[in-house]
């Protein structure tokens, strides 16, 4: 048998293997254009502002199946150029303190005065059990129909670190396609509010007054995060009470080191409800804006956000890949289960299976 009869292509009648394989080539050339002409066209169509095309990549950015991924990471390259000209501002606090309903009044304000605002939200609780603190469709109703907001309810995956990536990207595709205020909401639940706070470049904090002590029921961490707090619900006979722990909370706010960003955190009150007090809120974001741009800590922040964020990928990727192999999973299970029968320790089982 000469070398050419080997080729299974060389058995078919009357096609040289030349023609075939340039027909094949064809073929995959033809297919690669297909797909990138489909990225591109996605891209093109974000950057006009195109809503339906955003949340096609947002969708694409969120999915499990690893096919999307190159995809998704092309129109993510696509669109990083066309992004970063934003102000990220995270909002948290706990479930009925008004966060949707803020949201909502601080949202119209802001497209009152021509802003285009992108709502993200990160929920803890849609990664670890199914159910959602913050994800329900029905909030902010009127938001949702406003031309220049765009609302995404919270990405779901097993992991915060996982929905918080996604949320990540989803910032960059939405500055591409124009939004120049993105607000990320979640709930003091859990690392959610650190995880939020690595990607934003201010930080709010909601609050209600006359609930007890006001600083009895608060993670120390969280009030050395905001960049302001807002007593919220300030409004009828809640006024009065909201004036008060706002005098409380500047006081107690002397006593917390100063920020490397160099700006003092200020306290506010304010009624999503009743529209007061959500302009001054604003000027605070404006001012802070202007701060830190004048000494250089805005993008200094956003930098080491960024190398952040590559080592938060690089590690969840890995974890991910590792997890999933199939020979991995199998032997996981026998590791669990000698564990469970004190045959071998955490650490041998760990090593046995990282040499696999
Ligand atoms: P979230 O769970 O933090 O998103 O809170 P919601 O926005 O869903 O509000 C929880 C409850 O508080 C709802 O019944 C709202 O009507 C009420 N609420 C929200 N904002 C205000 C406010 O500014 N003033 C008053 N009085 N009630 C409010």
């Amino acid at each position: 048998m000469t070398k050419q009869n080997k080729s299974a292509l060389s058995e078919k009648d009357g096609v040289s293997i030349s023609e075939i394989t340039s027909k094949h080539s064809i073929e995959k050339l033809k297919a690669k254009r297909k797909a990138s002409i489909g990225t591109d066209t996605l891209i093109a169509s974000i950057l006009k502002r195109d809503i339906t095309a955003l949340s096609r990549a947002i969708t694409l950015v969120e999915s499990k199946n690893p096919k999307h991924l190159k995809k998704a990471n092309a129109i993510i390259n696509g669109c990083l150029p066309h992004a970063n000209k934003s102000i990220r501002i995270g909002i948290t606090g706990v479930p009925g303190v008004g966060k949707s309903t803020f949201i909502e009044t601080f949202g119209k304000y802001l497209t009152s005065l021509g802003k285009r605002v992108a709502v993200l939200a990160i929920d803890p609780s849609s990664s670890l059990t199914k159910g959602s603190i913050l994800g329900d469709k029905t909030r902010m109703e009127i938001l949702v129909k406003d031309e220049n907001a765009f609302i995404r309810p919270s990405a779901s995956g097993d992991s915060l670190g996982g929905v918080a990536r996604k949320t990540r990207e989803a910032i960059t595709l939405c500055e591409a396609a124009g939004f120049d205020v993105i607000i990320i909401e979640t709930v003091g639940v859990g690392q959610s509010e650190t995880t939020v706070h690595s990607m934003v470049d201010f930080f709010l904090l909601l609050k209600l007054a006359g609930a007890g002590d006001e600083l009895q029921g608060i993670k120390r961490g969280i009030i050395e995060m905001a960049d302001a707090i807002a007593i919220n619900k300030a409004d009828g006979s809640n006024e009065q009470a909201a004036k008060l722990a706002k005098v409380e909370f500047t006081r107690a706010l002397h006593f917390y080191p100063t920020k490397d960003s160099g700006w003092q955190p200020k306290v506010t009150a304010c009624s999503g409800i009743e529209n007061k007090g959500i302009d001054t809120i604003w000027k605070i974001i404006l001012e802070y804006k202007e701060t830190t741009n004048s000494n250089n800590y805005f993008n200094a922040k956003r930098n080491e956000q960024n190398k952040y964020w590559l080592i938060q990928t690089i590690e969840e990727q890995l974890k991910s890949e590792f997890f999933n192999q199939p020979n991995v999973k199998a032997e996981l299970k026998k590791q669990l289960e000698l564990i469970e029968t004190n045959k071998t320790t955490p650490f041998a089982a760990a090593d046995y299976l990282l040499n696999l």
